[in-house]
């Protein structure tokens, strides 16, 4: 199929509108946004901007356009199928939605590596979503250069645009519909700001591994001695929180390649959940919010201007979004070297798994392709059932392959680098979600920095009989009895249950991949329910 020409869909986009102002700097975005009601100052002079209606990712209106590129590749169980007509209608309609606005064309880049680049250009009729993309892309000319072989990407960006399942084969009046194919995407029917970096990596994610590229989500840190690590998780896991770290310059805090000579960011800036965010906990996370630039999303401003970050009336997925470069420490040129640790955080409401644990090679992958945390069910009171989440990979709703192909690239490269991978529970301890509470941060960070010093290697460890995995006996600064959750529950009968339970809901989501996968889960995990 002949190149297709991105300028000239851009182009389209300008003709229709009523002015284009292209590459603005931060400054003038936030002026816009000002000006235009987009949003208000905070006391501290960040943006700040609500949402509507949509306060995070909506996976089910997320499409794939299917044609011979991706018909025999995606993996159609999980990603929804849009005809091509489908998409060449919306995408028509989108840009004609464009007629008279004022637009912002914001020209980024995607992909630290020049090997593996992205040149993505998006095209959006609100200043805080050009602010935002600017801030989280790699901004040319700050330490990494555009190659000439990067592919060009186009974001069709039409929030308020509605779209019509009859005529675009839409879910409802909401749209993510990526064509891999050309790399184009139209986002229309939703505010939520999250959707433009996550359907770019989206499209990072579908090409990569055609490169031998290992599309991750996981956050990404380097020690004093070059030593690279990685935090894979699910959302609100400690990818963010546990990666920064004023000990070790940040690589990343959400998407990742892992190439030929090691580990490289798809961005430039940070997208950090602000629910109940301190200054004490999180010192660089809370700085980054008070500065003029930020955006902060639907965080509650009390009547001084001040965030609440405790208020959780509008979401509790209240984010802010800043680049790299305000951070204190950030690693040069977005990149690592090939990692020395590999790091699967998961959030367990069941209270089960140990806040640390060692895997071999097999376990990980086995891990890896589970992709499990434990959500909790709710705030209402009473309710005290947590709900156990698999998501291959760690990131399901944006992994278009099938996880398997993850999952080896993984295995190969775990292999080849002979990467430490350790599990770890930011979740909860002394009784699932109701009863026990939540690990506190500082305990995490003790078990995380004893894990990346090398101070575990030769540790004394037993074997958890239902998972398969070590866990140490002890770690420095931290309390021995957190280290074995039966030990922390008032009842260990009814840990006993819980973990059968959450064993049996392991074997159960891992019978999807079938004989295909060998991951070994530990000896004893496959017998637990039955
Ligand atoms: P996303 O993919 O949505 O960006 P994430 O993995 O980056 O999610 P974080 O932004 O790091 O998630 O969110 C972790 C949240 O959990 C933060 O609000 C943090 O304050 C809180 N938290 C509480 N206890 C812990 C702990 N022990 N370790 C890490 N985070 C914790
Ligand atoms: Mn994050």
């Amino acid at each position: 199929m002949a190149e297709f020409d991105h300028e000239t869909l851009r182009a389209s986009i300008g003709t229709r509108a009523g002015s284009v102002s292209r590459n603005d700097i931060a400054p003038a975005l936030v002026a816009q946004a000002i000006a235009g009601g987009e949003g208000k100052f905070t006391a501290d002079g960040a943006l700040s901007v609500t949402t509507g209606a949509f306060t995070g990712r909506s996976p089910k209106d997320k499409f794939i356009v299917r044609d011979a590129l991706t018909d025999r590749r995606v993996w159609w169980d999980n990603s929804g199928a849009m005809m091509p007509e489908a998409f060449e209608r919306l995408l028509a309609d989108a840009v004609a939605s464009y007629g008279g606005l004022s637009v912002f064309r914001q020209d980024l880049i995607a992909g630290a590596d020049p090997r593996h680049q992205y040149a993505v250009t998006v095209m959006t009729p609100s200043a805080w979503h050009a602010l935002f993309i600017r801030n989280l892309l790699i901004r040319p000319n700050e330490g990494v250069e555009l190659s000439p072989a990067a592919r060009a990407a186009t974001i069709v960006h039409v929030p308020r645009f509605k779209a019509d399942p009859a005529r675009h084969g839409s879910r409802g009046e909401t749209v993510i519909a990526l064509d891999m194919s050309r790399n184009i995407v139209v986002i229309a029917g939703t505010l939520y700001a999250g959707e433009i970096k996550k359907s770019v990596f989206s499209l990072f994610n579908f090409h990569a591994p055609e490169a031998g590229v290992l599309p991750m989500h996981c956050s990404a840190n380097v020690g004093a001695n070059g030593d690279t690590a990685l935090f894979f998780g699910l959302s609100g896991t400690g990818k963010t929180t546990l990666s920064n770290d004023p000990a070790r310059p940040l690589i990343g805090d959400d998407e990742h390649g892992w190439g030929e000579d090691g580990v490289f960011n798809l961005e430039g800036g940070c997208y950090a959940k602000t629910v109940k965010l301190s200054a004490e906990a999180e010192p660089e996370i809370f700085a980054a919010t008070r500065r003029f630039g930020t955006v902060l999303e639907n965080v509650v401003l009390d009547g001084n201007g001040k965030p609440s970050f405790d208020d959780v009336s509008l979401t509790e997925n209240t984010r802010a979004a800043y680049p790299l470069t305000v951070l204190p420490r950030v690693a040069e040129g977005g990149a690592g070297g090939v990692p020395k640790t590999v790091v699967f955080l998961t959030a367990d409401a069941f209270g089960v798994l140990p806040p640390i644990a060692r895997l071999t090679p097999e376990q990980a992958v086995y891990h890896f392709l589970s992709g499990y945390t434990a959500k909790v069910a709710g705030t209402e009171r009473g309710v005290t059932e947590p709900q156990a989440t698999f998501s291959a990979c760690f990131g399901a709703p944006f992994m278009p392959l099938h996880p398997t192909i993850y999952g080896e690239l993984l295995e190969g490269k775990l292999r080849e680098s002979g990467a430490a991978a350790w599990l770890i529970n930011t979740g909860w301890t002394g009784g699932g979600y109701g009863v026990g509470k939540r690990i506190d941060i500082a305990s995490t960070r003790r078990l995380l920095t004893a894990a990346l010093d090398g101070s575990l290697e030769g540790a004394a460890m037993r074997t958890d009989e239902l998972f398969g995995f070590r866990v140490p006996l002890q770690v420095p600064g931290v309390e021995a009895k957190l280290l074995t959750p039966r030990a922390t529950w008032a009842d260990a009968a009814a840990y006993d249950r819980q973990a059968l339970k959450l064993a049996d809901l392991f074997r159960r989501n891992f019978e999807k991949f079938g004989d295909g996968a060998d991951a070994e889960p530990g000896p004893k995990l496959a017998l637990a329910a039955e």
